[in-house]
């Protein structure tokens, strides 16, 4: 058998071992096997080595056989049957999602036209921001997978490995930035990492942070509240260096989720997005 071989009856059985584990909204468990790698695992879940060893406290890249590890669950959706005589609202009603989001999951069903075991997407909720809003308007961005915790290179102090606090989302420059929930803006200006960035407290424990924008709305600066949905700025490629650098990527918004306690650090936005782009 060869080494891809290999690999592919090994994951096989691997997805196997898998289950999910309560409460933790998109989470789940895994054990590592024989020849695995922080890169397998990470492979395997559509994440990074380095994203799998946050989640697990590592400071190495050593495994043991037998090992259990959080794994990410990125599925943004499950699958369900329709039941004999079902109807799509019914159906909403069962998974406790908004029948307009479980339509918007499954965009190429006809919802009158639906039969006893035909497989359906149900969206997965997010823990938190129901009703947020996408940062950017339908058609104005291309399709997006999860890059947090992605590994990164540029730092102010020359190149070291970090991780990636957000989601990027690629998007010509000047396409409009829309705050995705009400807030206080609490950080506006330069940062050389972020370029042009809003940081937007939204409750007490928690911050949107949006990155790398050409130019910022009108009003918007410290201080001054803003609602879901209202206009911040614009996409670019500001930052990776002193004010008014840009163009050292291509142009993106990036996105992020910060925690305040217990200690300032970013969550992984993506089911968040994924959620809000339906
Ligand atoms: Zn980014």
């Amino acid at each position: 058998m060869n080494k891809r071989m290999r690999q592919l009856v090994c994951s096989t059985a691997l997805i196997a071992l898998l289950t999910v584990t309560p409460g933790i909204g998109s989470a789940a468990s895994y054990t590592v096997q024989k020849n695995d790698t922080l890169w397998l695992i990470g492979t395997k879940y559509s994440t990074s080595a380095e994203q799998i060893k946050k989640l697990n406290g590592l400071h190495s890249n050593s495994l043991v056989i037998g090992q259990k590890l959080i794994v990410p669950d990125p599925r943004e959706f499950t699958a369900a049957s329709v039941l004999p005589n079902d109807l799509m609202w019914k159906i909403a009603q069962r998974h406790n999602v908004p029948l307009d989001k479980l339509l918007a999951a499954n965009p190429k069903m006809n919802p009158n036209n639906i039969w006893a075991g035909l497989s359906i997407r149900i969206p997965k909720k997010p823990a938190q921001y129901l009703n947020g809003v996408f940062p950017l308007a339908k058609g104005t961005y291309t399709p997006f997978s999860n890059s947090y915790a992605d590994a990164r290179f540029w730092s102010g102090d020359g190149p070291e490995v970090r991780s990636h606090e957000g989601v990027d989302i690629m998007a010509a420059k000047g396409t409009a930035v829309y705050s995705a929930m009400a807030g206080t803006i609490v950080k506006a200006g330069w940062n050389d990492l972020g370029g042009w960035r809003v940081t937007i407290r939204v409750d007490d424990n928690t911050e949107f942070y949006y990155a790398h924008l050409s130019k910022y709305a009108a009003g918007i600066k410290e201080g001054t509240k803003v609602k879901a949905g209202q206009l911040i700025g614009y996409v670019g490629s500001s930052g990776y260096g002193p004010v008014g650098t840009e163009g050292k990527f291509v142009t993106h918004l990036h996105f992020g989720i910060y925690k305040r306690t217990p200690a300032y650090q970013a969550i992984d936005p993506y089911l968040y997005l994924k959620w809000w782009a339906l």
